[in-house]
């Protein structure tokens, strides 16, 4: 079987191309490139989906996260704590900004911060908590919130994988992902459940006037043109991602089912394997897959990652090397053996294919492959 990829993004084109191609071309007579009424329209779509009071657009996920920081007054020397087991940028921005990353081991079942290593984990330059919503399964706001709350931390949402994922808290209320901390940040990269056709991010946030402030910084620190407020960015969302999105943002919770039947499909084709661990569901949230990972135990990880790939199987680690190891974060003085979990993940995880369009002949391939590797 040939033609496998992780992710079909031509396929999902074609399903949707008429309305695509005359949204763009729309966009691209409107000639309104930079800031034109699609933007607009977006955040405001975005703000509907998601129920809340305050949208932002920008150029990415990366920017989100650095806006969210600055609006949240956050200063040099100040410390956040991120967990060892995420994709760089939640780190990156962190350091760019002159604050102290300080890192949390994950929990080995959802892979989300271990809340309870969080107390001891406070410092009194502590000043937030960045939660990763790690392949589209929302952490325990509950517990991470009420800590948050008793020692005054803002907490952000990194919600570039979980867009469409909701939370139930533990009185039955719920929420969307990136709507429950103070700030909540996602990415339209390609490949993330809602993507667009190149870059893109916003911010989501229920309090009104942090949400201005972050537009403001998005837009070089002006509210009004040419009248500095603050010291700010240049990160927008272009027009013709924008147009793009107006229309996908209409198919995302159909995304989300597609992606949850393939998950489906993999728990019961894989369910006997004992050496191979798959997603565990919280109770506490509704998973939308942007990843479907599991662990291999018994240090198989990379021979199964060969042998798939030998049979035309794409698959991916996300991660391979915890944030606390990289090369470029040495400076912050961590070293091997201080997160155990987020260490024995990288050398286990791993995501096979999860995508809108999977075919149910590809995915038994896929599944009868992983099978007969550990038989
Ligand atoms: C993709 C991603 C980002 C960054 O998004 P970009 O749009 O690529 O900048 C941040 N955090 C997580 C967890 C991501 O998966």
């Amino acid at each position: 079987m040939n033609n496998i990829q992780m992710v079909d993004l031509k396929g999902q084109y074609q399903k949707i191309k008429n309305e695509i191609d005359s949204a763009l071309l729309k966009a691209v007579e409107g000639a309104a490139f930079i800031n034109g009424p699609e933007v607009k329209q977006f955040a405001e779509n975005l703000k509907q989906f998601n129920k809340v009071q305050s949208a932002v657009t920008c150029a990415n996920g990366t920017d989100a996260l650095q806006i969210a920081m600055m609006a949240l007054g956050f200063k040099p020397g100040d410390e956040v704590i991120v967990p060892a087991f995420t994709y760089i940028a939640t780190v990156e921005v962190i350091a760019l900004l002159g604050l102290i990353p300080l890192f949390i081991d994950v929990r080995a079942d959802t892979f989300e911060l271990d809340h309870a290593q969080l107390e001891k984990t406070i410092t009194d330059k502590t000043v937030g908590i960045v939660t990763v919503h790690l392949f589209g399964q929302c952490s325990n706001m509950d517990a991470i919130i009420a800590i948050a709350q008793k020692y005054k931390l803002a907490v952000i949402e990194d919600t570039a994988q979980a867009m469409g994922a909701e939370y139930i808290f533990r009185n039955g209320a719920k929420a969307f992902a990136g709507t429950i901390g103070n700030i909540g940040t996602t990415s339209f990269f390609p490949s993330k459940n809602l993507g667009c056709f190149g870059d893109g991010g916003a911010l989501l946030t229920q309090d009104i006037e942090l949400g201005e402030k972050a537009h403001m910084i998005a837009n070089h620190g002006q509210r009004k043109k040419y009248h500095h407020e603050s010291i700010g960015v240049n990160s927008r969302l272009d027009t013709v991602q924008a147009a793009i999105l107006n229309v996908k943002i209409k198919y995302l919770n159909e995304y989300s089912a597609a992606r949850q039947e393939v998950a489906q499909k993999y728990d019961e084709g894989l369910a006997e394997i004992e050496e191979l661990i798959l997603p565990v569901k919280a109770s506490y949230s509704t998973h939308v897959y942007n990843q479907y990972t599991c662990r291999v135990i018994n240090d198989n990880r990379d021979s199964l990652k060969t042998y798939l790939q030998d049979k035309g199987i794409p698959t991916m680690i996300y991660y391979p090397v915890p944030v606390h190891l990289q090369k470029a974060y040495q400076n912050y003085g961590y070293k091997e053996g201080d997160f155990p979990v987020a260490e024995s993940l990288c050398k286990e995880v791993i995501s096979f294919p999860i995508h809108t369009e999977m075919k149910a002949e590809m995915q038994d391939h896929i599944i009868e492959s992983i099978i007969s590797f550990f038989n």
